[in-house]
């Protein structure tokens, strides 16, 4: 369990985000725009095919227009091309989402690098992470970009701090590094290669965590106080796993009782809060951010690619 006052709730601000969306919507449709996210989704991968209703149903909540386009597996690259190509041109369409990974047989950066920059709501085009990496962002990617909002909200100064980067990923960790770096923050970036990832991970302030490997980061990764951003995501689904990541956390094991699986995340959570300065919880810390971020993206990309008074 964490506790309250150490608590960075990703789900109470990414409503706040969602909210602050909804009312750029409105003043968009007021002069008679409504923003509108095409998502592409090839293939029949079934977590994709959640994430992908979850960026519809948000899109709808926050009076967006979505459309998904959903193509079989065996689908070409040139039959992909020729669907971004099309949406590129429409311009009804203000963001291009292909939700990753693709099939093997495609090669993603092709894909990603046809869609137009302007309509780039994931932020991966090169010119858009070259435009962050000199500090004049446009698009930027989501999860990071909601980290960013999340510290600014919750009041946590990076200037001159010590942050360290657990992942180096085009997704995550770059562009977090890179966002940190132009707040002013003294940056560190580590990967699989990093020796003595504790000892460094022990000099931060700040500490994001964007590994893919449960709890691996514990106690002995944290100095007292740190502010630790856990962007991890699993699916626990054996019993003994869960006791042993919760013990005695009742929460936790009802909702194992309730679903048959717990979210974790990258950080071991029961040891690491009682060291930690404030902590994002999995689930409710940066998953509900990555999604609003992708919300306020393609607001922005229909602000600026149609215009408006607002
Ligand atoms: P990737 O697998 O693309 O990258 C993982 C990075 O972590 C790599 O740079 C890798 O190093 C590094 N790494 C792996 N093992 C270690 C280790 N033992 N010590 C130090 N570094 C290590 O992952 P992503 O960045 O795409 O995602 C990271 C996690 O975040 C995943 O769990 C993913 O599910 C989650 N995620 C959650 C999101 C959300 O909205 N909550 C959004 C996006 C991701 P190297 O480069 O040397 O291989």
């Amino acid at each position: 369990m964490i506790e309250e006052h150490k608590l960075l709730n990703g789900t109470r601000v990414a409503s706040e985000i969602r909210a602050e969306v909804a009312e750029e919507v409105g003043a968009l449709s007021a002069d008679g725009i409504t923003p509108r996210l095409d998502v592409v989704l090839v293939g029949d991968d079934p977590a994709s095919q959640v994430y992908v209703r979850s960026k519809a149903k948000t899109s709808a909540e926050l009076g967006m227009r979505s459309e998904t386009h959903v193509l079989p597996a065996a689908t070409t690259r040139t039959e992909l091309e020729f669907l971004i190509d099309r949406l590129n041109a429409d311009d009804e369409v203000d963001g291009i989402l292909v939700q990753l990974p693709l099939p093997k047989s495609i090669d993603s950066t092709k894909i990603l690098d046809r869609i137009d920059p302007a309509k780039d709501v994931d932020g991966f085009h090169p010119v858009n992470v070259g435009l962050l990496q000199q500090g004049r962002p446009q698009l930027v990617p989501c999860t990071p970009a909601g980290i960013m909002e999340l510290l600014r909200r919750e009041s946590i100064d990076l200037k001159g701090r010590r942050a360290v980067v657990v992942g180096r990923s085009d997704i995550v960790g770059k562009p977090m590094a890179m966002l940190l770096l132009h707040a002013h923050a003294t940056v560190t970036l580590c990967h699989s290669r990093t020796r003595d990832l504790p000892a460094v991970s022990r000099e931060a302030e700040i500490l994001i965590v964007a590994a893919g490997q449960r709890s691996l980061v514990g106690a002995e990764h944290v100095a007292e106080g740190a502010v630790v951003v856990d962007v991890g995501m699993h699916r626990v689904t054996d019993r003994s796993v869960v006791e042993q990541l919760y013990p005695g956390n009742e929460t936790k094991m009802a909702a194992f009782e309730k679903r048959g699986a717990v979210l974790c995340g990258d950080v071991d959570t029961t040891r690491v809060a009682p060291i930690a300065g404030r902590i994002t919880p999995v689930p409710g810390g940066v998953g509900p951010l990555t999604i609003a971020m992708l919300m306020a993206n393609t607001a922005r990309a229909a602000r600026q690619r149609r215009g408006s008074r607002s």
